[in-house]
């Protein structure tokens, strides 16, 4: 084959994510099965394995592979878990947790990137697993709630008090907090009425925005 996918996602997993502090198989395999070229446009697929974002148009971008792993790793999932992830995009990181969980709900606030995602997700044979909103995810998927995990794919300003209320006790939200600079993402667990924040890495997302300030 002109383009060895398979081969590059193999070394993405062992230079990018084993080589550095990725030790959940769970999330090495997921990785190394889900074809990532397939959710960009074609005139990035030799991009797809680089260790850097991707564009996918509209001015968003699909996770560094690295990040995409850390912020899986960190949501400590089991399979029986029901998680929510805002900020779709390229649907990407909703294939990584619909390979280890029963259920996922992903919320994207810009329709025509929901859209795309979707199509890529029902082909590849993920939909069964996901649910798919649109909407402003800083207000969480209320309907679904409580989560055992929620991932935020998309920078705050501060932690939007909603996700913090849609966790179950015990569980997980890694969010990436700070705008435009200094962007930390943090791991909040919930332990009853107490939220434990812990700082992983520094980081650096697109922004986590209003519907007004989505151009149509
Ligand atoms: N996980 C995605 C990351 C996409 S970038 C991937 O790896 O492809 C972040 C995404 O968050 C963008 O698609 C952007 O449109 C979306 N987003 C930004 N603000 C949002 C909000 N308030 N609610 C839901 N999605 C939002």
């Amino acid at each position: 084959m002109l383009w060895d996918f398979e081969k590059r996602r193999k070394e993405m997993v062992e230079y990018q994510l084993r080589l550095r502090d990725i030790i959940d198989e769970r999330v090495l395999r997921a990785m190394e099965k889900i074809p990532r070229h397939l959710f960009l446009p074609v005139e990035f697929w030799l991009r797809a394995y680089d260790d850097a974002p991707v564009p996918i148009g509209e001015g968003q971008t699909m996770s560094q592979p690295y990040m995409v792993a850390c912020m899986t790793q960190a949501s400590l999932l089991k399979k029986e878990d029901r998680v929510l992830e805002v900020g779709t995009g390229s649907g990407y990181q909703t294939a990584v947790l619909a390979e280890i969980v029963d259920k996922v709900h992903t919320v994207e606030i810009r329709p025509h990137l929901a859209k795309r995602a979707r199509e890529i997700l029902e082909e590849l044979g993920y939909a069964p697993r996901v649910a798919f909103h649109v909407a402003n995810g800083q207000y969480g998927y209320e309907e679904a709630a409580p989560y055992n995990a929620i991932l935020v794919t998309a920078a705050a300003q501060s932690i939007p008090p909603a996700l913090t209320e849609q966790l179950a006790d015990g569980g997980r939200l890694v969010i990436p907090v700070g705008w435009p600079e200094h962007q930390i993402l943090y791991r909040i667990t919930r332990q009853g009425d107490d939220f434990r924040r812990e700082q992983l890495l520094g980081c650096i997302f697109v922004p986590l925005v209003s519907k007004e300030e989505v151009k149509s």
